[in-house]
């Protein structure tokens, strides 16, 4: 738990969060504000800063973490409709909460646009 790190206070319970998926590794909560349908965050328990703090030991970490995506895209119904992930990284990249997290966004025909 990294102090004052709003992700590491959800998993820890201190604040609610709406879980859709809990393992001993990763989590997968509703955004607090969804740009879709589903919006769904997939963050690992372990505080890792932002893509620019990943190691090497960290490689099934994130393969799980884009795998746990797909499932959940499944569960949701849009699977086959499909979706974007989207990893932010730092400040021009647009990341608000540093604390490591995919976003998994459907449910619309999204914008094309990326940047
Ligand atoms: P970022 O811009 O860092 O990639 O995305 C952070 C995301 O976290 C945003 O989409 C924002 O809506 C979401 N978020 C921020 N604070 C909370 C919170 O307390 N609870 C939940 N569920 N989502 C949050
Ligand atoms: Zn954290």
């Amino acid at each position: 738990m990294t102090e004052g790190c709003i992700f590491c206070r959800i998993i820890a319970g201190e604040i609610p969060g709406d879980f859709v998926f809990q393992d001993s590794e990763i989590v997968a909560f509703r955004d607090a504000h969804p740009v879709a349908t589903t919006h769904i965050l997939i963050v690992p328990r372990k505080h890792v800063g932002s893509v620019q703090e990943l190691e090497e030991e960290d490689v099934g970490l994130v393969g799980r973490m884009v795998l746990r995506a797909r499932r959940l895209a499944e569960q949701e119904g849009i699977g086959e409709r499909g979706y974007r992930l989207v990893v932010n990284c730092g400040v021009e990249g647009g990341q608000v909460v540093p604390h490591l997290h995919l976003h998994l966004i459907g449910g619309r025909k999204l914008r094309d646009s990326l940047g």
